[in-house]
């Protein structure tokens, strides 16, 4: 029987891309091949000259549709086989297999806000919800907005096969978050892409938007991000600790080309408030949530593990945002082996302890 697969992509849409899809019928016993778009109308191409190429990059069950059907991520290429300027998925390639020797790995915890007509979902028709305080983690009635969404999409993703990790509610009603990982630089990125779509897919069903808007409410409303957390071999590796503040002390250096990456809008939520620290001031430090980068506590007791980089937005792109990761941490490491291995640990051990905000949120 011939089977279906849904070809999703990454369009050109200024000045965060969205999510496209379409759908092929593919005859039994053959696979997804290369197929192609109008370029000029996702913002990737002129009339004149529209056609673009998506070649399929990771496939996985549609659980969506019937036993057999597919899901296929894919690249955007120009018609003459180069990488259309909207693929961030070919630049971090190179920037993987350059490094693979670190064997670098990624969990991304995905912050978004449900919106409906107009507002965050279950927020009344006029002014605000309760303040911020019984939402996070939150169970029971009128509170917990979007519950049945998210249920249905874990199930959606655990079925295609994804590595999602977790879920949870978020600071603000009707903002939740789901956590993909520990995946490597490439699959990471691929799978939360592929998780964003079902998400926003799934929402359809319930009339309800996805916003990956990084500050979808201003004022004391909590933003949404896409804490990044990562290590390498060296960091997962008994002693890993040096490793760690060697990859603090890296991001400390190229601060302006991370925040570039990070996703639009990163000002309005890096603000020094709600958790976040100000995006123009780099920080690391244990279990401070409200640093740059946050040191697990978890970590600072067994003195290895990961890294967990807070600053990316919920709308960045995990291509853009592993690839600069990759380089800072594993170029540094690269370029000086000797000197990673002196651990300024000054910031690191000297941050106070944990839990100084627990009311507030991860
Ligand atoms: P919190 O909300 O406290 O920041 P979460 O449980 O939401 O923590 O997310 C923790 C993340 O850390 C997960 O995405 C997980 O994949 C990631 N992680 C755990 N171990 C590693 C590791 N060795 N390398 C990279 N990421 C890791
Ligand atoms: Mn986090
Ligand atoms: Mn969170
Ligand atoms: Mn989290």
């Amino acid at each position: 029987m011939s089977y279906q697969a849904e070809y999703i992509w990454i369009d050109g849409t200024e000045p965060t891309r969205k999510l496209r899809s379409k759908t092929r019928i593919i005859a039994d016993g053959k696979k997804p091949i290369i197929w192609g778009f109008d370029g000029s109308s996702t913002n990737q191409a002129n009339g004149h000259f529209s056609d673009c190429v998506l070649i399929p990059v990771f496939a996985c069950p549609d659980p969506l549709r019937g036993p057999g059907d597919i899901l296929v991520m894919c690249e955007v290429l120009n018609a003459d086989m180069t990488p259309h300027p909207t693929n961030t998925r070919a630049a971090a390639a190179e920037v993987a297999k350059k490094y693979a020797s670190f064997e670098p790995m990624f969990g991304i915890e995905q912050e978004y806000t449900f919106f409906q007509n107009g507002r965050p979902y279950g927020w009344p028709e006029d002014g605000y919800p309760a303040p911020q305080g019984p939402y996070y983690c939150g169970v029971g009635g009128s509170k917990m907005p979007g519950r049945d969404i998210v249920e249905a999409h874990t199930l959606a993703c655990i079925r295609a096969g994804l590595g999602i990790e977790g879920t949870n509610a978020e600071v603000m009603m009707g903002q939740w978050e789901f956590q993909i990982g520990v995946l490597d630089t490439l699959a990471v990125g691929d799978q939360l892409w592929v998780a964003r779509w079902l998400l926003e897919r799934i929402a359809e069903e319930f009339d309800v938007d996805v916003s990956f808007d990084a500050k979808p409410i201003k004022g004391d409303w909590n933003g949404a991000g896409a804490h990044t957390n990562f290590s390498t071999k060296q960091m997962r590796a008994n002693g890993g600790w040096d490793a760690i503040i060697a990859g603090c002390e890296a991001l400390g250096t190229r601060v302006k080309e991370h925040i570039a990456a990070y996703g639009v809008g990163i000002e309005d939520r890096l603000t020094g408030a709600h958790e976040t620290a100000p995006y123009n001031k780099f920080s690391y430090g244990v279990s401070d949530r409200g640093s740059s980068v946050r040191i697990p506590g978890g970590v600072a007791r067994d003195k290895k593990g990961y890294l967990e980089d807070r600053r990316p937005n919920a709308n960045m792109d995990p291509y853009l945002v592993t690839r600069v990761i990759v380089e800072t941490i594993c170029g540094a490491a690269s370029a000086k082996p000797a000197a990673a291995k002196k651990a300024p640990v000054k910031k690191a051990a000297a941050k106070k302890a944990p839990v100084k905000k627990a009311a507030a949120r991860r």
